[in-house]
């Protein structure tokens, strides 16, 4: 088991920083994604921590060693590429076997970790097959068994699911968490995906622009996003102009005409509430209770299990509202009622996440 320990990690290609200052503590054993548009820099930190691309300043280590000189056949992780990278001349066995080979183990301990390689990834009738007489995830499979032969202390990969349809993606993910714990190898994962992040991970670390903009478990980036950026990267959210108000102890926030305690001492002043579309409810718009702001609904969109409305408060403002195992859809065109409760309300620092330039 190993923590990886990044210290003011920065990348440079030529004068551009692609990474900036990265300081960052990834559990020993824990499942962490790194979480970020196209772009942002994931695969430059995995890069680094491969050894496949040299830091410029600060440090990678690994339970307390500096291992950032090191070049990367000595630093025993594997590593998982977007793109699955076989040997297409190889058969599955011995595209397993290669780091094996490699590092000269001898044919007969070869034989018995590929055998070994092949049940953990559920491959064993296939070892005689070539990559390309296999699917796209049974190929994925196949490479996670080849960065896993020779016992690696961590366990990278680089959007792994990106190149599988949504059947395909679902049935790897849950692959990947099976031998994630099975293992309980520390295992560091970039995506651009949110889902994939949300549903894999221990911990997300949300990156833009080769910052980071929080570090949390799933549930903490998704329900309480530290800035703008994290709150619409991670699936939808409402967003509105909200002042706090009041004395210690007694806060609360003004949003759309209502005025709602608050739990927390919120700065006063100028704010920005969020809530998720999952939140809010929809009630009919004479019917009984508090009664949030009434809306016109202007689109819905049927997902099987969840029902998406797009409404419009009386200002223009549109409100997202997602609602789940609905009897009777409503019509477009119909009024409603917004109802949430105070406590789903997060807030948001006012201006506009800091960015460099
Ligand atoms: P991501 O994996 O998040 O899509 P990358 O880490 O691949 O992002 O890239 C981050 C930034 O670094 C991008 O702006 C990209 O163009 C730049 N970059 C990546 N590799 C190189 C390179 N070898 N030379 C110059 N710029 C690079
Ligand atoms: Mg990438």
């Amino acid at each position: 088991m190993s923590t990886v320990t990044f210290r003011g990690l920065s990348k440079s290609y030529g004068t551009t920083e692609v990474i900036r200052d990265l300081d960052l503590s990834i559990a020993s054993g824990s499942f962490t994604t790194i979480l970020g548009p196209s772009g942002s820099g994931k695969t430059t930190i995995l890069s680094m921590i491969a050894g496949i691309a040299a830091v410029t300043s600060g440090r990678i280590e690994v339970d307390g060693r500096d291992i950032s000189a090191l070049p990367a056949a000595a630093r025993n992780i594997g590593v998982v590429f977007q793109s699955y990278a076989l040997f297409p001349h190889l058969t599955v066995a011995d595209n397993i076997a290669f780091p094996l080979r490699l590092r000269r183990m001898g044919r007969d301990a070869i034989r018995r970790k590929v055998d070994e390689m092949l049940r953990l990834v559920r491959m064993e009738g296939l070892a005689d097959r070539k990559p390309d007489a296999l699917s796209g995830g049974q190929q994925q499979r196949v490479a996670i068994a080849r960065a896993l032969v020779f016992d690696p202390d961590i366990l990278l990969l680089d959007e792994p699911l990106s190149a599988l349809d949504r059947k395909l993606r679902e049935e790897v993910r849950e692959e990947i968490h099976r031998i994630q714990r099975s293992l309980g190898i520390t295992t560091i994962m970039v995506t651009h995906d949110q889902e994939e992040a949300l549903s894999l991970s221990d911990a997300v670390v949300v990156l833009n622009d080769g910052l980071v903009q929080q570090c949390d478990a799933p549930q903490g980036v998704y329900r309480r996003p530290s800035n703008r950026f994290v709150a619409t990267f991670l699936g939808t959210a409402n967003l509105f102009d909200a002042e706090v108000s009041g004395g210690s102890g007694d806060r609360a926030v003004e949003l759309c005409g209502r005025r709602l305690p608050l739990r927390v001492d919120a700065a006063t002043g100028p704010a920005v509430a969020m809530l998720r579309p999952d939140r809010i409810a929809l009630a009919d718009e004479g019917g009984a209770g508090a009664g949030g702001p009434g809306v016109e609904i202007t689109r819905s969109v049927f997902l099987g299990g969840t029902m998406q409305y797009t409404t419009r408060l009386d200002d223009g403002t549109e409100v997202q509202v997602h609602v789940m195992g609905e009897a009777e859809p409503r019509p477009v065109g119909s009024r409603a009622r917004l109802d949430w409760a105070p406590e789903d309300i997060w807030l948001l620092p006012a201006e506009p996440a800091a960015r460099h330039v």
